[in-house]
C-alpha cells in the first residue's frame, strides 16, 4: 500500500502557484484575490473557510472574508454578490455552503459570475465541465485530478465507482473521470442511496472514490485488492483526546482497507488539503483569465 499524501502533493503544489502569484504581481501591480462570503457560524464551515483564506494569504494572494448573521436577507446577499461581481479587483467569489434555510442556495450559485465562480459550481461552468471545454471544476473534484496527477496514477481503463452522487462531489467526479482527459478515460460507476447491488458494483471497483459522509462505510469485504481508494469523507466526532475537541474520520474503514489497497488516501491529510489546492488554482487561473478572457 502506497499513501496518496495530501500534505506532500498539496505543498508541492502551493510552491508553484505561490511563484506563479508572485509573477502576477509582478506584471499587474495586483495580487489574485478571492473573496469569501460566510453566513452563520457553523463550526466545519467557519473552520474551512478560515483554512481558505490562510492558504491564500500563504500563496500570495489577496483574501477578503465578508461575514453575515444567518437573519441576512436572501435579496442582502444577492446584493452583495453582484456588487463583487462588477468589482474588477476581484477574481473569485465563493459562498460557504450550506446557507441558512431561508436562503435558496441555487439562487446563490447562480446569481455569482460564472467567471468569478471559482467553486465551479454554477450551471454555465458544469455544463462546459460536461461538454471537456475550460472552465473552472469544483475545488474537491478538481483536487482530486490534482492528486491522481501528481502521483502519476494512470486511469484510463479502470473501472472506476463513485458513491455518493452530491452535486459538489460525486456527481462531477463521475463526469471528470469519464471524460476523455488525464486523469479520465475511465468506466464509471455512479452509485448513491438507492442503489441495491452496492458492495457487488464497489468489489469490481479498480478506483473507489466515496463521498457519502459516512464514518467507515466502506469496509474491507467491499474492496478489490490493489484497488485505489480516495476517500472525500469528513465525518467530525467530538474527542478529549484532540486539541480541537473533534477528530475526523473518513467515509473509508482505513485502517482495514489500507492493506488491501494500491493507493489509499488519509483523512485527515488527503482530500481535503488538495480541494484548498483546487479553489486556488482556480483563483489564480481567474486572475490570469485562463479560463474566460
Ligand atoms: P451529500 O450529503 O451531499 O451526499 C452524500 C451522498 O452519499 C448522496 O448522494 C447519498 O445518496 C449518498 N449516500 C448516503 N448514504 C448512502 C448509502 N447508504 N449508500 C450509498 N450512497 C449513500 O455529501 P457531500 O458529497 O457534500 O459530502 C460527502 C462527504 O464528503 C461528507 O463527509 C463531506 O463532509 C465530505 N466532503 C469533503 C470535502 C473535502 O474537501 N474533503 C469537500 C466536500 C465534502 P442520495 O443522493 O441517494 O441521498
Amino acid at each position: 500500500m502506497q499513501l496518496l499524501d495530501g500534505k506532500f502533493a498539496s505543498e508541492k503544489i502551493k510552491l508553484e502557484i505561490a511563484a506563479e502569484a508572485a509573477d502576477f504581481l509582478a506584471q499587474h501591480g495586483r495580487k489574485p484575490h478571492l473573496i469569501a462570503i460566510l453566513v452563520g457560524n457553523d463550526g466545519g464551515s467557519e473552520t474551512y473557510v478560515a483554512s481558505k483564506m490562510k492558504n491564500c494569504e500563504k500563496v500570495g494572494f489577496q483574501s477578503s472574508l465578508i461575514r453575515y448573521g444567518v437573519e441576512v436577507t436572501e435579496e442582502e446577499l444577492l446584493l452583495k454578490v453582484r456588487e463583487i461581481n462588477n468589482d474588477a479587483g476581484v477574481d473569485g467569489l465563493i459562498v460557504q455552503l450550506p446557507l441558512p434555510k431561508h436562503i435558496d442556495p441555487e439562487k446563490v450559485t447562480e446569481a455569482i459570475d460564472h467567471r468569478k465562480d471559482v467553486d465551479g459550481f454554477h450551471p454555465i461552468n458544469l455544463g462546459r465541465m460536461v461538454r471537456n471545454l475550460p472552465c473552472f471544476i469544483p475545488a474537491t473534484p478538481y483536487g482530486i485530478l490534482l492528486m491522481l496527477k501528481a502521483y502519476g496514477i494512470d486511469t484510463a481503463g479502470k473501472h472506476c465507482v463513485v458513491v455518493g452522487r452530491s452535486n459538489i462531489v460525486g456527481t462531477p467526479m463521475s463526469i471528470l473521470m469519464a471524460r476523455n482527459a488525464n486523469p479520465g478515460n475511465c468506466t464509471v460507476t455512479l452509485t448513491h442511496s438507492r442503489t441495491t447491488n452496492l458492495k457487488e458494483l464497489v468489489l469490481q471497483a479498480d478506483i473507489i472514490i466515496a463521498a457519502i459522509g459516512k464514518k467507515n462505510f466502506i469496509t474491507a469485504d467491499m474492496v478489490k485488492p490493489g484497488a485505489i481508494i480516495i476517500d472525500v469523507g469528513i465525518n467530525r466526532e467530538t474527542s478529549e483526546k484532540t486539541k480541537s475537541g473533534y477528530k475526523l474520520y473518513g467515509d473509508v474503514d482505513f485502517e482495514n482497507v489500507a492493506p488491501l489497497a494500491s493507493w489509499i488516501t488519509p483523512v485527515p491529510g488527503g482530500v481535503g488539503l488538495m480541494t484548498i489546492v483546487g479553489l486556488l488554482r482556480n483563483t489564480l487561473a481567474s486572475a490570469k483569465k485562463e479560463i474566460y478572457s
